[in-house]
């Protein structure tokens, strides 16, 4: 356990209106005069995740008994900590009406040309959804046709689809974004475009069905390939279990029929079956002069849907500002609660644990609560603990805050998501997601220095980490958001030891039941991190403004509306 001594805010000590008079700027304390911010403790948050991950709670899926008790655990130990609920209903959550729809009876896939067939394997070969809320959706010999990376992007002079008419027809597309080559250097990505090596928006496969349905698609099928899409086969595969979705007014009526991914060797089969040479069309999909190619071959299948609607919930706590005014605003802490409850078993495991995600930094969170309860006062801005349901299902508890927030966003200072921690001892460093977004970032900078830690952009930016967890909505809304991270240089191990079991988490427990907890964990690194979020949360709370975005920063414009909006009212 450590004890991180911050330098004090001038809350503590003085009258908090000379004190604002008195600081101009953001964070900048008085020279001198320390406060020591509460200490993190690691055992705790172990004790949080043994609960949490536990086969009573059944792999935490929405909508399940696992539901019911997550809920009412995390609602308990905020009640015993005195945070106050914090929803202005009086409670402790926010419905979130979800549906689900699970795919019934493995179906099969048929691709065809002439009498030749290929028949996709449910699961092994290829797993499909629909977000359609339906009984019954289907591709009756709907054409294929290959839409290269499927990216519409005019600010890097970008259209694969070239006008073509893709109604009815099925799209097959691959996932990231066109990999093209930095002219001054083959063996770079042009920064230029698509910001070179890291991932942007288009990348992810989220963008691809969003294209399908806005251009009328029947469906969408990508192709897998591990190193673009940041995880294995194996990771969509639990697509197969039951699909949730905002209950939105159209139904989803206005989506592809049909959305899912074929694996890369079916893909190559079904290129091979057009007459096409997968490799060398794919090639061809990293010039802007490619045009959707048809394929000649036509796709059948038939998803029957059993459709269940419920209220999730969103757990949300909150510790009341002591600053007269600023305490209407906010200083958000999310974590996920959910993970994928019960499912195809793997090595005779049927529950789908998520310790590591996302019961771990759930524990986090509540930790960190704790230790703002222990401060001799509270911050002057409020801080809200929001534990957000469905982020495994595609954001969704996280999306429907930032969509019917209970507290509104312009008066959100900012969100410090925590999805999955460091189990594996201190670090040297800390990898940000996105860094150089918002001035968010300068707090992180600032008390990692104070941990003698060096802070470095993430490493993968290949994965677009940033648009993968609950911090993603608040930022496409507008509000500074950051993915709290951890680092990977380990102190007192191996150079490699770091990378080592990133790799070995991703390839071997990620989203599979064997992410429980492990006998050589060490919950410093934790303690480390969560030392740090307190530390930004809290110098963010006590700032005399609000952090903002960088200028360049895609949400920028976003945030700018946003506070106009409010000032107007
Ligand atoms: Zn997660």
């Amino acid at each position: 356990m450590r004890r991180f001594t911050v330098p004090i805010l001038c809350a503590l000590t003085l009258a908090s209106a000379s004190c604002r008079q008195a600081q101009p700027a953001q964070q900048t304390p008085p020279a001198g005069a320390a406060v020591t911010l509460p200490p993190i403790d690691g055992a705790a948050v172990l004790e949080h995740i043994k609960v949490l991950a536990s086969d009573e709670y059944e792999g935490r899926a929405p909508g399940t008994k696992g539901e019911d008790l997550t809920v009412a655990y995390i609602t308990d130990q905020l009640k015993q900590l005195g945070i106050k609920p914090g929803n202005t209903d009086g409670t402790y959550v926010q419905s979130v009406p979800l549906v689900g729809i699970t795919v019934q009876q493995s179906p099969t896939l048929t691709f065809r040309k002439g009498a030749s067939r290929q028949s996709l394997k449910w699961r092994d070969d290829y797993v499909a959804w629909t977000k359609r809320v339906v009984e019954k959706v289907s591709l009756d010999r709907s054409d294929l046709v290959f839409v290269g990376y499927g990216v519409q992007a005019p600010e890097f002079d970008w259209d694969d689809y070239k006008g073509a008419d893709l109604k009815g027809k099925t799209m097959v597309v691959l996932v990231g974004d066109p990999p093209v080559k930095d002219p001054a250097n083959p063996d770079a990505l042009d920064p230029n475009v698509f910001e070179g090596r890291a991932m942007t928006y288009y990348g992810r496969w989220t963008y691809k069905y969003e294209m399908g349905a806005k251009l009328g698609a029947a469906g969408v099928l990508i192709v897998h390939e591990t190193g673009p899409a940041g995880y294995p086969f194996a990771v969509v595969q639990g697509k197969t279990a039951e699909q949730f979705d905002l209950v939105r007014p159209d139904k989803n009526m206005g989506r592809a029929a049909v959305e899912g991914w074929i694996t890369l060797d079916q893909a190559k089969e079904l290129f091979a079956t057009a007459g096409q040479d997968y490799d060398a069309l794919k090639k061809q999909a990293v010039t802007r002069e490619f045009k959707p190619v048809p394929l000649g071959v036509s796709a059948s299948v038939t998803l029957a849907n059993a459709i269940r609607t419920i209220d999730s919930r969103n757990v949300v706590g909150k510790l009341d500002g002591s600053d007269p005014k600023l305490k209407d605003e906010y200083v958000i802490y999310t974590a996920h609660w959910d993970h994928f409850g019960v499912g195809v078993p793997v090595n005779g495991d049927r529950i789908y644990h998520g310790a590591q995600d996302n019961a771990s930094g759930v524990g986090g969170v509540i930790e960190i609560a704790r230790a703002f309860t222990k401060l001799p006062m509270p911050p002057r801005r409020s801080i809200l603990f929001l534990f957000v349901t469905a982020e495994e299902q595609g954001l969704l508890g996280s999306g429907y805050y930032a969509m019917s927030p209970i507290y509104p966003l312009a008066r959100t200072a900012a969100v410090i998501n925590i999805d999955g921690m460091n189990l594996h001892g201190r670090t040297r460093d800390l990898e940000i997601v996105g860094l150089g977004l918002s001035d968010l970032d300068d707090y992180m900078q600032k008390a990692a220095a104070e941990q003698g830690r060096i802070v470095k952009p993430d490493q993968e930016p290949e994965k677009g980490g940033y648009f993968r967890s609950d911090h993603f909505p608040f930022a496409k809304e507008g509000t500074p958001a950051i993915n709290a991270g951890g680092g990977i240089d380990y102190i007192d191990r191996p150079v490699d030891y770091g990378r080592k079991v990133r790799d070995a988490y991703t390839a071997n427990d990620y989203h599979k039941p064997s992410d429980t907890i492990r006998p050589d964990w060490d919950l410093s690194g934790a303690v480390q991190d969560l030392g740090l979020y307190l530390t930004v949360g809290y110098r963010v709370a006590q700032a005399e403004k609000m952090p903002e975005w960088k200028s360049g920063a895609r949400w920028k414009a976003r945030r700018d509306e946003q506070l106009k909006g409010a000032a107007g009212k």
